[in-house]
């Protein structure tokens, strides 16, 4: 390996380094805009066996963005049960609503 791939590796290090810290502070503000409670069932995550996950609530094979507007803390179970659905049915009117809106 010469100085040049030295230099080359180097960057690469700190470009992902820099990546996965912007990746860790957009968890943490899902985590503390959520309340650290899913944003689904309300369930506590420190209640859970289970650290919750950051979902996307249009999800990224749709096209969904990770845009924070786009992303909700979920439990283990919403998460797997949810799996790309976006919109149900609701059951007083029959109307197609959104399953999850953080501007209702
Ligand atoms: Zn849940």
């Amino acid at each position: 390996m010469n100085s040049s791939d030295d230099a080359h590796t180097d960057l690469f290090s700190i470009k992902l380094s820099s990546f996965l810290h912007e990746i860790r502070l957009e968890k943490k503000a899902v985590r503390e805009r959520a309340f650290f409670l899913c944003e689904y069932c309300y369930s506590p995550e420190r209640l859970s066996a289970n650290r919750f996950t950051v979902d996307h609530v249009i999800p990224r094979s749709l096209n969904g963005s990770d845009d924070l507007r786009n992303l909700a803390l979920a439990c283990r179970r919403c998460n797997e049960r949810r799996y790309n659905f976006v919109a149900g049915i609701d059951a007083e009117t029959q109307e197609v609503v959104p399953i999850f809106n953080h501007n209702p």
